[in-house]
């Protein structure tokens, strides 16, 4: 669920990746190309596990350390978000990298984006807590 401002991620071609590595400055390897394709493409808040079992359908040869080092520099690149929710040990990597909340159906396992504005929170803190960012989790079941 993506907001309808948000560039599109769906999808990249590989020139486009190439050249948004370049600009983060990522070296623009071949399997990093190749993680970026579902990385920043096609999964939806995927765990490291997640995309190595996507990579041996569709690019063999990528150990699990490739992975994790690559998902590593597109965090710090800025060109991913990791989160650690409680539900699962594994942290998941989100190419929304705008500031979103998440709801997590407890009946499936998704995670899906709430945007800023689905949400409204009315806060009634003392003055003194200076808010800096606003992440909620919401748990539950979807009909
Ligand atoms: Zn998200």
């Amino acid at each position: 669920m993506k907001a309808k401002n948000q560039t599109p991620n769906h999808c990249l071609s590989p020139n486009e990746i190439e050249s948004r590595l370049k600009s983060a400055g990522v070296q623009p390897t071949a399997q990093r190309i190749a993680i970026c394709r579902f990385v920043l493409c096609e999964a939806k808040h995927p765990t490291a596990e997640q995309v190595k079992a996507w990579a041996d359908l569709n690019f063999p040869k990528i150990s699990l350390a490739t992975v994790y080092n690559t998902l590593g520099i597109l965090v710090q690149a800025g060109l991913l978000k990791e989160y650690r929710f409680p539900h699962t040990e594994s942290s998941v990597y989100d190419n929304n990298l705008t500031s979103h909340h998440h709801f997590l159906d407890e009946a499936t396992g998704e995670l899906i984006d709430i945007e800023p504005d689905q949400l409204s929170v009315n806060l009634k803190l003392k003055p003194s807590f200076k808010i800096k960012e606003m992440e909620i989790l919401l748990k539950g079941t979807r009909s």
